[in-house]
């Protein structure tokens, strides 16, 4: 999609620094990252979140949770554990309008709220 920060990042017109790829998906280290591990994974279809997933893009959502795992492996923290985030929409502070899941790893994360 014209203007999609990602769409270019997976085209390679904006560079990134890539940890895996495949027909449906992208992945790579968040920019600004908020855990030692910070990780994006984006499909390669453009939706703007979670509100804007049609019947077809549910598939590729689960999908995403496969390779997050794959990557988790990858990356050495599978077993440490990790943390799966979606923001959807202005409450939670989405910026970028193409869904994203980030994985967070590499230390102990801060509860949810507890
Ligand atoms: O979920 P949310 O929309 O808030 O997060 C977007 C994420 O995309 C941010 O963590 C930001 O650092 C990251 N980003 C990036 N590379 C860019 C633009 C944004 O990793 N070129």
């Amino acid at each position: 999609m014209d203007n999609c920060i990602f769409c270019k990042i997976i085209e390679g017109s904006i560079p990134s620094k890539k940890v895996y790829e495949d027909d449906r998906v992208f992945a790579f280290h968040d920019i600004q990252p908020q855990a030692p591990v910070h990780i994006l994974i984006i499909p390669k279809k453009h939706f703007a979140s979670l509100n804007d997933a049609g019947e077809d893009d549910w598939d590729t959502i689960g999908y995403i949770h496969k390779a997050a795992k794959q990557i988790a492996k990858e990356q050495g923290v599978a077993e440490s554990g990790y943390r799966i985030v979606n923001n959807c929409g202005p409450d939670s502070g989405q910026i970028v309008f193409h869904l994203h899941m980030h994985l967070l790893a590499g230390e102990k994360l801060a509860g949810l709220g507890r």
